[in-house]
């Protein structure tokens, strides 16, 4: 007689950058191609912690939730704790020293590895400690468990050959690893046969595309091919290096239709003295230069960054710099953060380390800057009418206001007053920008055109399907998504 026994659940923590939330959703499809389902109940027997050493405490945060799930360890037999990304790949078998409780510890070279560790430490009764230093199998080849039915995120390279000295990726995740073009747009084929419509290309630097395989066009390349894969509507990157970004990759953006008007470049600072500390190649007039180029062809293009305040040896000078290349870039939006030490940086143990205090003062003049260009850019898109792509609820605030959000073309926030057609998310709503803020525009008019796309059809299927209701698949139309819902395992 075979008993039905409920599959065991997991659940993913993630912190830091988008490659770990990418990481993620491949670690969830990994753990779900092993027969693990995503836990509902917040009581799960497995819980991944994927951690990020760039952040500031990234440790004392890891620390601090292993210690609050020692207890789980203590209460509930059969509970397991893994714990992997750069923090892991960093500190190795620290974490078991110090966590004893922890079942698994593996890199960002073994993701896929996971389902073995934790069934190897299941059986042994003791903690693995499983770090590579060297990618076996690139993670877009892992089975992945997508957070969205109508965006994706592919990775086209992994590691970083720079050596920006405040930066832990390249000793973390190595040498840059490129993907074969043919094995990029096979996935994004397979993301578009599954509804996906919106596709963000991912790697630490991910213009120097190519480096790997010696074709210096290459990202260029990638871009205009993927521009030619039918249903793929939106394409966007992150994050390119300034020193590597060449005028046919402006050229492939402007002419390929499906290539958002958008760019999130990273300035980090605008003083050459500081620039060149960083070691970070390009200097500010080269920056700006891109900026006015990828204007010239892109004239809507929102232009968003990553600066960093305070670095070690930054005077008030060089940040007069920083406040001079901000305000001539005209960011839509910035990310910005306060210079703090990370052990296992060439930065960590440079001289003239600034003041706390002065960090802050110089970040929140910064941060005004920012904040001021960010609303005067935003007003400017009052009246004009943007296609936005529905999302799942982006704001807070929705259930209050009763609008829906999604993202604009050049990727601004839109708040938006639904009309008595409700689209889905996934679908495209043109509507008139009518009133603006800093970080988020909102159009109160309703829309003046719906389009309904695959990946809201995806949308629907996937509502279905968790409520258990078949969903008409239409013949040769896409196939249904696996969010991975709850299956039975017989044993
Ligand atoms: S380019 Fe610099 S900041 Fe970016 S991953 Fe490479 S070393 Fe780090």
């Amino acid at each position: 007689m075979s008993v039905i026994a409920p599959a065991r659940t997991y659940e993913v923590k993630t912190f830091g950058c988008q490659m770990n939330v990418h990481d993620s959703e491949r670690l969830r499809g990994s753990l779900e191609a092993a027969g693990l389902v995503e836990a509902e109940d917040g009581a799960p027997d497995v819980v991944v912690i994927n951690t990020c050493a760039v952040r500031e405490n990234a440790d004392q945060r890891l620390y601090g939730h292993l210690g609050q799930l020692a207890k789980t360890k203590r209460e509930r037999p059969g509970f397991q704790i893994a714990v992997g990304g750069c923090l892991a790949q960093k500190d190795r078998s620290t974490i078991v020293e110090r966590a004893p409780w922890v079942d698994v510890v593996f890199g960002t070279h073994n993701i896929g590895s996971l389902p073995t560790l934790l069934e190897r430490s299941r059986h042994n009764g003791e903690a693995e400690v499983e770090i590579l230093e060297a990618l076996e199998v690139f993670p877009s080849t892992l089975p992945s468990k997508r957070e969205s039915t109508y965006a994706g995120w592919v990775s086209i390279s992994v590691g970083c050959n720079n050596t920006c000295t405040f930066c832990i990726v390249p000793s973390l995740r190595g040498k840059e690893r490129d993907r074969r073009p043919g094995d990029v747009l096979a996935e994004l084929q397979a993301l578009v046969d599954d509804g996906v419509v919106e596709v963000t290309l991912l790697g630490q630097n991910v213009n120097s595309y190519g480096v790997e395989f010696g074709d210096r066009l290459a990202f260029g390349k990638l871009l205009r091919a993927a521009g030619e894969i039918d249903g793929l509507e939106r394409i966007r990157f992150t994050s390119p290096h300034p020193a590597a970004f060449t005028d046919d990759v402006i050229d492939a953006m402007a002419e390929t239709d499906a290539v958002m008007p958008q760019l999130h470049m990273p300035l980090q600072s605008g003083s050459d003295r500081v620039l060149r500390a960083m070691r970070r190649s390009y200097r500010s007039t080269r920056f700006l230069g891109i900026l006015d180029r990828v204007r010239e062809r892109i004239p809507h293009a929102a232009i968003t960054t990553d600066i960093i305040v305070g670095f070690p040896g930054e005077t008030e000078e060089d940040f007069a710099e920083t406040l001079r290349v901000v305000e001539a870039s005209r960011f839509a939006s910035a990310f910005t953060f306060q210079y703090s030490i990370r052990p296992g940086t060439p930065a960590a143990t440079m001289p003239d380390q600034v003041p706390k205090e002065v960090v802050q003062e110089r970040f929140e003049r910064l941060v005004a800057l920012q904040d001021r260009i960010a609303f005067e850019e935003n007003r400017a898109q009052v009246g004009r009418t943007v296609d936005v792509l529905v999302s799942n609820s982006e704001g807070r605030k929705d259930v209050t206001t009763h609008r829906l959000s999604g993202r604009a073309e050049d990727n601004r926030l839109v708040h938006f007053a639904p009309g008595a057609d409700v689209p889905r998310p996934g679908d495209v709503v043109t509507v008139a920008v009518t009133h603006a803020a800093p970080f988020h525009l909102i159009a109160d008019d309703g829309p003046v055109a719906l389009r309904r796309t695959r990946a809201g059809d995806a949308w629907d299927r996937a509502q279905a399907d968790s409520c258990a209701v078949p969903a008409p698949v239409a013949g040769g139309g896409p196939r249904p998504v696996s969010l991975g819902l709850p299956v039975l395992r017989a044993t």
